[in-house]
């Protein structure tokens, strides 16, 4: 599961979800820290499908770290556009199955 680190004031890129610029915290994962506001933080936002269409963008990121954390909140979304965007992600398998959260 993922740990969240200090807020910081002065982030080096929007958030990784969503592309939000306010209240970024650092989270950290398996491959590395990745951006997140606090909207793609609450885990209550989880039922609101249309926000997490965000994902779909993000999947496309080239960063392994942002990759997982993508793939991890899709995975707790049900719904096939969700299935279907993290089939698409090009996650090492070893990640897939040690990646549940
Ligand atoms: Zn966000």
């Amino acid at each position: 599961m993922m740990s969240v680190n200090d807020k910081i004031d002065a982030p080096e890129r929007p958030c990784d979800f969503c592309g939000a610029v306010n209240g970024l915290n650092r989270v950290e994962n398996a491959l590395g820290h990745i951006l997140l506001c606090p909207l793609c933080m609450d885990d209550n936002n989880g039922n609101n499908d249309a926000y997490w269409r965000c994902l779909e963008g993000a999947a496309w990121s080239e960063q392994p770290a942002v990759q997982l954390a993508v793939w991890q909140a899709l995975s707790k979304i049900d719904a096939s556009w969700a299935r279907e965007a993290a089939e698409n992600i090009d996650l090492a398998p070893e990640l897939c199955s040690g990646a549940d959260p």
